[in-house]
């Protein structure tokens, strides 16, 4: 399988913004971009000084973006984008809740991981039912109405009670209802574009890919 070899505090100072994916480290004070907020690289510091940037490259910057964010390589976020525009609707709105009702993704804002990549780690190892049959396909994109669970044996994992521990006591999104006691977690609806806590102008991804 494919996957993102940077370091991914490089990636969050490529786009000069914070895109949490490094879980506790993220709020803290060692966060490279409270630390480092220029892009990483020789010029990195004079980056900003730049002429001024293309539609091009803002819509380019908007789309690695929410593609890192989400832990998607280019094809498979291209999928994720065809797919979207088939569909009713607005197709920026529609990337996103495909997105974000992939698994790792509920499995992070159900608070049951500390980042979207550990929850596919998750997901990989087995650890992670879907109404009661175990799924490892970090992209299975959940129905409303499905219930994630993590597995028996794998409630006293370290990993997933310290983040209950830390995350457990935030609110998650409205459209996921969670039970920490169980371990488990249920989709209630697709989310709407208000409901995606993604700051993201999906528009601008749709005007890139539809040129
Ligand atoms: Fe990004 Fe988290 Fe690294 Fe900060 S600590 S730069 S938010 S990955």
């Amino acid at each position: 399988m494919a996957r993102y070899i940077e370091a991914s505090c490089k990636l969050c100072r490529r786009e000069s913004m914070k895109l949490f994916l490094k879980g506790e480290r993220c709020y803290t004070d060692k966060c490279a971009i409270e630390r480092r907020n220029f892009a990483p690289g020789q010029h990195g510091r004079n980056m900003a000084r730049r002429r001024k940037v293309s539609d091009y490259q803002v819509q380019l910057r908007e789309k690695q973006k929410v593609k890192r964010i989400y832990g998607v390589l280019e094809k498979q976020f291209r999928n994720y984008y065809v797919r979207a525009s088939k569909k009713s609707g607005v197709t920026g709105e529609n990337l996103l809740q495909l997105l974000e009702t992939r698994l790792d993704n509920i499995i992070y804002r159900l608070g049951f991981a500390p980042s979207r990549k550990s929850a596919r780690q998750l997901v990989r190892h087995r650890h992670i039912r879907i109404n009661g049959k175990l799924v490892d396909i970090p992209s299975y994109q959940v129905c409303p109405g499905e219930e994630i669970s993590v597995k028996q044996p794998s409630r006293e994992l370290g990993l997933v009670l310290s983040t209950i521990e830390r995350r457990g006591k935030q609110e998650t999104v409205s459209w996921l209802s969670v039970d920490y006691k169980s371990q488990s977690g249920k989709l209630l609806e697709i989310p709407t574009r208000e409901g995606i806590p993604i700051i993201a102008q999906e528009q601008l991804i749709v005007e890139l890919y539809s040129k």
